[in-house]
């Protein structure tokens, strides 16, 4: 008999169907099992490797570094934008999702000077538009993208934003936290961006990393508010020591070292991101022959997490829905969308298309068990989509 290539978690375990902390291989769990010592040479030795691996990952050389941060995803924006953007910068903050929002709340709380363009639920940011707010505002130092708005699912055209942005002189930060080892960045040109260890590259959760050119983390000396979260004092930090400045979660970066051999060993970005793509093409096509509608249209679809229309029907009840998918072995993920009821479905994590049919044939059985007899969405749905530019 032949092995699955990814076997099912252990019994009881559910599939994680979600961005975000993930279905995780059990190599990585199993790397875990030992303590190391944050100030020993050997855990020194594994922090270097990690920020060799992720600037050679990210398509760079000796020209960028690579600084990891504690913490979880949030923490680690903040520190890019506390670090890279000075106290009398500007930053224009591209939104169309929560993570958008997110960024522009953190520069109002630690006081930084934005503005925003808020296109709503998920209406991509255009190059164009961009240029044009740049053009209007000589005083935006920055622009802050979101590469994968993980809140509707969307794949925003960060490489038209990169081409705005640098025609006009200014600095790009890109969140790429839920897209980074998945999605190929070469040709984005940013000053900085940010990932975190337990999305694409599929490790725990417990810190992320700033990719930035040398020449941009050391003309951020002294920007920071914050002594915790100064990237460039981690970066000087690391250069001269080989540690981090506070106590590193030293299990997850033994597991996030074991996430990055398993995804070198899978063919890197180029294939992790075709499972993922393949993930998500079977997933939406078995959904929409069960009568779900997504939210985007393919263009805009992201091979990390889609969103779809809860039904019509009155016998769909979310909260039944999550509870019986779970019962059989697939924890989902609620919607945000401010206008319409949604839910999400993640396709990132240890898992193929095998996973991904099962997926849709318990989704399947839940419609049923519900007494759900169509899955189409309501027509107030339908006619938000309408709005989204082709
Ligand atoms: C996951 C994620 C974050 C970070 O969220 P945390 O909950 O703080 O880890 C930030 N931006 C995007 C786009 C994300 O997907």
């Amino acid at each position: 008999m032949t092995q699955a290539p990814f076997p099912t978690p252990k019994l009881g375990e559910p599939y994680l169907l979600t961005p975000g902390p993930l279905t995780t291989d059990s190599r990585v769990k199993e790397a875990m099992l030992r303590d190391w010592g944050s100030w020993d040479a050997d855990f020194r030795a594994m922090t270097r490797s990690l920020c060799d691996q992720l600037v050679t990952l990210a398509g760079h050389g000796d020209d960028f570094a690579c600084v990891p941060m504690q913490g979880s995803g949030s923490y680690c924006v903040e520190a890019m934008l506390g670090t890279f953007v000075p106290r009398n910068g500007k930053v224009l903050v591209l939104a169309n999702g929560a993570y958008g929002l997110r960024a522009a709340e953190t520069l109002r709380v630690m006081g930084r000077a934005y503005t925003l363009i808020d296109k709503g639920d998920y209406m991509p940011p255009r190059g164009d538009e961009v240029a044009a707010a740049l053009d209007a505002d000589p005083a935006i130092t920055h622009v802050m993208a979101i590469h994968c708005e993980t809140s509707s699912g969307i794949l925003n055209p960060v490489a038209e934003i990169s081409d705005a942005v640098r025609s006009r002189g200014r600095k790009l930060l890109v969140d790429s936290m839920s897209a980074f080892g998945a999605i190929d960045m070469t040709g984005i040109h940013y000053a900085a961006m940010v990932s975190s260890a337990n999305k694409c590259i599929e490790g725990v959760p417990g810190f992320g990393f700033v990719i930035a050119r040398n020449s941009e983390l050391d003309a951020a000396k002294g920007n920071c508010h914050s002594l915790s979260l100064d990237v460039h004092a981690q970066w000087t930090n690391m250069v001269k020591s080989g540690q981090w400045r506070y106590t590193p979660p030293t299990h997850v970066v033994a597991a996030f070292l074991e996430a990055l051999h398993i995804h070198a060993a899978e063919g890197g970005v180029a294939a992790r991101g075709a499972r993922y793509t393949r993930n998500r093409d079977v997933m939406v096509a078995g959904m929409r022959d069960l009568g779900f509608e997504t939210l985007l249209k393919d263009r805009w679809l992201s091979p990390i997490i889609v969103t779809f229309f809860c039904p019509a029907d009155p016998h769909f009840v979310f909260t039944k829905f999550y509870d019986l998918m779970k019962s059989k072995g697939f924890i989902i993920y609620p919607g945000k969308l401010t206008v319409v009821d949604s839910f999400r479905i993640g396709v990132i994590g240890r898992m193929d298309e095998h996973v991904m049919r099962r997926v849709v044939q318990a989704a399947k059985e839940c419609l049923a068990e519900l007494g759900v007899t169509s899955a189409a969405p309501p027509a107030q749905a339908l006619a938000e989509r309408a709005k989204l530019a082709a």
